[in-house]
């Protein structure tokens, strides 16, 4: 994308975002990457009169390996502060589920997530009425009490939800310490710690991240209070356990979030090379009518685990009930105050 367009669509970006004339807005970078998103940012943020910075920490060492929470700004605590100072942090580096993204919403900086190829945020820009769709879904999850997840693979799974928040993402974010994903579109809470039983089967075509394969036969997981207690199948399954054998943490077979998918610019299909340069796998997440459940952490919802080990696996053709209403039934939103027509 040249850079003029690219400035076009983070304006559009920061518009939504509410950012406007006086406020302080830090874009976080890291080595040589997204460089161009810094640069296409400031320009768009000088534009509305905000105080734009860029902040650029060293690359970081290789590790060979996708580890979620860890990153450059750990050992950098002034470098935390000043980003608790500014009014938003866009974050092209990936912070997610850190202590130190935690700590810099706490402090009132909204922060938003900007890793995924620009072609990806062009063709996945926010509007408006996904952002007021999702935040009807959002206001429909959090009152509910329990979620069942049925699919015609044999599928039947409960979560209970007492225990945490409701998230919501729609790709941008105008409120004070809210955290917002470029691209995204979908909702999510988690069960109650052992409150998760029933079956999960994740079908041909389903979604595994960050392997960021389409499974072509089927995986089996049985949940018992909150626990991944078995995984059976073929070949995914055997990645699946190798991948999470890896870790060496028993913690990886916990239940992380679940919600579905709301955003109709999002395709299924799109996750092939030449269409999916370097994703990281948020059009995938954000595909209308999935049903996203994923294994590991929950302290982003405010959960105690805060395991490394992290599967998101998007699925299709699932039916999702809240306290037996459906919300998604084969994979369509059928829930008139959220669903969203096709262009
Ligand atoms: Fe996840």
């Amino acid at each position: 994308m040249d850079h003029t367009s690219f400035t076009e669509i983070c304006l559009h970006q920061l518009k939504m975002s509410g950012v406007h004339e006086g406020e302080k807005v830090a874009v976080l970078t890291q080595g040589n990457e997204r460089i161009d998103y810094a640069d296409a940012f400031m320009a768009a943020g000088q534009r509305l009169g905000a105080k734009m910075y860029h902040m650029r920490l060293p690359a970081p060492l290789p590790t060979g390996g996708w580890a979620v929470g860890v990153n450059g700004l750990a050992d950098m605590p002034e470098a935390v502060e000043a980003l608790k100072k500014c009014d938003m942090l866009i974050d092209c580096l990936f912070l997610l589920f850190s202590p130190e993204q935690m700590a810099i919403q706490k402090a009132g900086t909204r922060v938003l997530t900007a890793v995924e190829p620009p072609e990806l945020l062009a063709r996945m820009l926010p509007s408006q009425e996904l952002k007021e769709k999702v935040e009807v879904a959002g206001e429909i999850l959090s009152k509910a009490k329990a979620m069942r997840i049925t699919s015609p693979h044999g599928t039947d799974v409960t979560y209970q939800l007492n225990t945490y928040p409701t998230v919501t993402e729609y790709a941008c974010t105008d409120e004070p310490g809210r955290w917002d994903h470029w691209p995204s579109g979908f909702v999510f809470t988690g069960g109650d710690d052992d409150g998760v039983n029933g079956t999960i089967v994740v079908a041909p075509g389903d979604i595994l991240l960050p392997q960021s394969i389409y499974v072509r036969e089927p995986i089996t997981y049985t949940i018992e209070q909150g626990w991944i207690t078995d995984i059976r199948g073929g070949l995914e399954a055997e990645i699946v356990k190798s991948y999470m054998a890896s870790f060496n943490d028993e913690r990886g077979f916990g239940m992380s979030h679940v919600g579905w998918g709301m955003n109709r610019n999002a395709e299924w299909h799109r996750m092939v090379p030449g269409e999916f340069p370097g994703g990281m796998g948020m059009e995938p997440r954000s595909f209308y009518g999935n049903v996203m459940f994923s294994t590991g952490p929950n302290n982003e919802l405010g959960g105690k685990n805060d395991t490394a080990c992290h599967l998101d696996i998007p699925m299709r053709n699932c039916s999702l009930f809240l306290d037996d209403t459906p919300i998604v039934i084969d994979g369509d939103i059928v829930d008139k105050e959220i669903s969203i027509e096709r262009r």
